[in-house]
């Protein structure tokens, strides 16, 4: 397949594009400290030399008080601009173009001296913002435009100014939270002069020609937010004040509609995007949920965007644009959505990577070097940590046999696709299967590997995963175990009570209650998302979702349910439950299984709950007897996945394991 549309060259102000891919903003915490900024300028030359059209860094504030947590990233001084030339320098070496974003954090700043335009605190922050002053707005927005105008001094080719999300400018723009009664609020008009302004100061600074991107909020997903007209107004003014881009955004960080993860349908918010695209005229950047070449091009095909953003995409594949520029598409690895390495760590104020590719953001460290000598390596098990493991050594130059029991490469992983709204978790499989195909490792299917098999290999490694647990429970053996359920091997009852709320009970009482007859629409639907122009900030009543079970979910654990799962997906997942009507036990004793059910002791009180079929979800045990033989026989063997450990496993562990060991092994 060929993407015309994807590939073609676009020029703005004194800047022409290779093709229409920008690599959005992402802050993955090598924004911070100057000592990171070699580590950051590998990571983006990654990106330039694997075609991407236009990089946009992580944001980096005007001034202190737009710190997004303490000592942030900021760009405000001369001497901050000059070292941001080996990150310019590098990108331009590789024949890219990089944009630095421009983010005041207003209220979402994670530490004392936020300031906002009021001083109403945000959900998700524990700090109370100031209100900035009159002149203190009038401040801020010349400090906007002195940092576009030093990163024009260090060598940026253009700038984003973050408009959306519900950051600072969001909280001036938006009566939710600016109840101003100077001349930067009281009236939709004078709540949009902050970002006019800004925009204004900074062509001044830098001249009719220099791009600068407005990052604008499509819907903001919050009460209170703006309508579709307040939304078309700011647009024209700000086309007019000087803005050379639109991109898009979607939702604030505090509402409760999820509008990047797994589960949101892929491209969902597109329509937006084109309504906006026939109002301006200047070039407008469809983003969110686009991970796809093909979902790319339909877009720019049908006329509804110029330009397509995606951020975590290209931290999945760096090699993106120049996979998809060749026809290769098939060989992208492509970004799943899952959030659990990429936002799950920066929330948590760690080092963002990819549950896909390890080797994002440690580019410097994490190096397959080519091997020296043609050893042979033998990998066991085609999960997500054997078949990492497998690319890697082929990668390096091994001679790779990769031996998996089952008919199919996947493990786990392939059951994990079977869940409503993970069905892009078959994106990484075909990735892998693809890999191993050009890499030329011999795959052996349908192969139980045993320990004679093995001997004669340079290197084994062992990656056999994990076995679901079977707790000893009376009447355990008339359950059925979560992977029967999930590979269709047993067909639930219409009531059903789910043991074990970890994220495999959790993801088995969704795929049990779901609808499939459920659309995009539905979805939109149920998470209450209504027309910007009817509903001010897009928000309507939410369409109850039709469970097509009852669903109990059980644990032994007083904590609340799904409590340990993903910091930024856990809450939706969570709140799918709910829309669910999946009824929820805690501090539960197991006494029995039988014909009617599942009796427990709750609170020293038995209780039947009572079911068609119960489900085990009671985690898992490391299947590690191959290992543990081969090691006796002094073969020269390791370890990893859930083989290794099965404890808090997930594919990002499975995944960095299987890399990391193979990037250790000499040669
Ligand atoms: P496995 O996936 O168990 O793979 C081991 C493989 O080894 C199997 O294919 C097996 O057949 C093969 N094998 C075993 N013995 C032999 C032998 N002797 N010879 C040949 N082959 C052998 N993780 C996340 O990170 N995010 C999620 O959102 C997520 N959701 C999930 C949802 C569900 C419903 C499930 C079930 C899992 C989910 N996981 C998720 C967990 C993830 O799938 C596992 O952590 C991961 O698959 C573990 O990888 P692994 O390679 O260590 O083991
Ligand atoms: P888990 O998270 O460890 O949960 C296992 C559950 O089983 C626990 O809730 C535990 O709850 C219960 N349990 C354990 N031993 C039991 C016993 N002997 N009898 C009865 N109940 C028992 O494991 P999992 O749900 O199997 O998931 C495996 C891994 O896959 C997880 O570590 C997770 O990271 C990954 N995963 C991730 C996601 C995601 O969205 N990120 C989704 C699915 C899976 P009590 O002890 O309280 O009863
Ligand atoms: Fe995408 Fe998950 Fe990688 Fe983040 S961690 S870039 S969401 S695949």
């Amino acid at each position: 397949m060929s993407y015309p549309h994807l590939t073609s060259p676009l020029t703005i102000g004194d800047l022409t594009l290779r093709n229409r891919i920008v690599m959005g903003s992402m802050h993955t915490g090598l924004e911070d400290m100057r000592w990171d900024i070699p580590k950051l300028a590998a990571y983006f030359a990654e990106r330039a030399r694997g075609g991407t059209g236009l990089i946009i860094t992580g944001g980096y504030s005007p001034n202190k008080r737009g710190w997004l947590k303490p000592l942030a990233s900021e760009l405000s001084t001369r001497l901050q601009a000059m070292r941001h030339r080996e990150i310019t320098g590098a990108v331009h070496d590789e024949g890219g173009a990089i944009a630095l974003q421009v983010l005041h954090a207003g209220r979402y700043g994670y530490h004392p001296l936020s300031v906002s335009a009021s001083t109403r605190k945000s959900p998700i922050t524990p700090f109370k913002p100031s209100a900035l002053s009159t002149k203190g707005v009038d401040r801020t927005a010349t400090d906007f435009a002195n940092s576009i105008a030093l990163a024009r001094k260090a060598g940026y080719d253009a700038v984003e100014v973050m408009g959306s999300e519900g950051y600072l400018i969001n909280q001036f723009l938006a009566a939710r939270t600016n109840d101003r009664t100077d001349a930067w609020g009281g009236t939709a008009t004078k709540r949009m002069q902050f970002p006019l302004e800004i925009v204004r100061r900074a062509r001044e600074l830098v001249g009719e020609e220099f791009p600068i991107i407005y990052r604008i909020s499509l819907l903001d997903l919050v009460e209170g937010g703006q309508t579709w007209d307040e939304t078309l107004d700011l647009a024209h003014a700000l086309e007019e004040s000087g803005v050379s881009v639109f991109n898009t955004g979607i939702g604030w960080h505090e509402a409760r509609v999820p509008t990047i993860i797994t589960q949101v349908p892929r491209a969902a918010w597109r329509s937006y995007t084109a309504r906006l695209k026939a109002e301006v005229s200047v070039p407008v950047c469809a983003s969110n949920r686009i991970n796809t070449p093909d979902m790319a091009e339909q877009i720019l095909s049908a006329g509804e965007a110029d330009l397509i953003s995606m951020a975590r995409p290209l931290l999945a594949d760096p090699e993106f644009a120049n996979k998809a520029a060749a026809g290769r598409a098939d060989e992208i690895n492509t970004c799943i959505a899952c959030n659990q390495a990429c936002l799950d760590h920066v929330f948590k104020n760690q080092k963002a990577s990819c549950l896909v590719n390890p080797r994002a953001c440690h580019e410097t460290t994490l190096v397959l070097a080519p091997t020296r000598t043609k050893r042979t390596v033998a990998v066991v098990g085609a999960g997500p940590a054997g078949l990492a493991a497998a690319t890697s050594a082929a990668e390096r130059g091994f001679a790779v046999t990769l031996f998996e029991a089952a008919p199919q490469i996947g493990g786990q992983f392939r059951l994990a696709m079977q869940i409503p709204g993970k069905e892009d978790f078959a994106e990484t499989l075909r990735y892998f299967g693809r890999r191993l195909e050009v890499l030329g490792v011999e795959v052996k299917l349908n192969t139980q590997a045993n320990a004679t098999d093995l001997a004669s290999y340079d290197e084994v490694i062992v990656a056999t995963g994990v076995a679901p647990r079977v707790p000893a429970i009376d009447g355990v053996e008339r359950a059925v175990r979560y992977d029967e359920v999930l590979n269709g091997s047993v067909t639930p009852g219409k009531r059903v009570a789910v043991i074990g709320a970890g994220g495999i009970g959790v993801d088995v009482s969704h795929f049990l209650s779901h609808d499939p007859a459920d659309t995009d629409e539905d979805w939109m639907a149920h998470w209450g998302v209504g027309d910007p122009a009817v509903h001010r900030g897009g928000l309507t009543d939410p369409k109850p979702r039709t469970p097509i079970r009852e669903v109990t979910l059980v644990q032994r654990k007083t904590t609340p349910i799904g409590i340990g799962l993903g910091k930024t997906s856990g809450w939706a997942h969570r709140a799918v439950l709910k829309q669910s009507g999946v009824v929820q036990v805690s501090g539960a004793s197991y006494d029995r299984i039988d014909e009617r059910g599942l009796h427990v002791t709750v609170d020293g009180e038995q209780r039947l709950i009572e079911a068609d079929t119960v489900v085990l979800c009671a985690g898992q045990e490391s299947v590690r007897g191959l290992y543990d033989e081969l090691a006796d026989a002094g073969v020269n063997v390791h370890l990893i996945g859930g083989a290794d450990l099965a404890a808090e496993l997930d594919a990002k562990r499975a995944i960095d394991q299987g890399t990391r060991v193979v990037a250790a092994l000499t040669g």
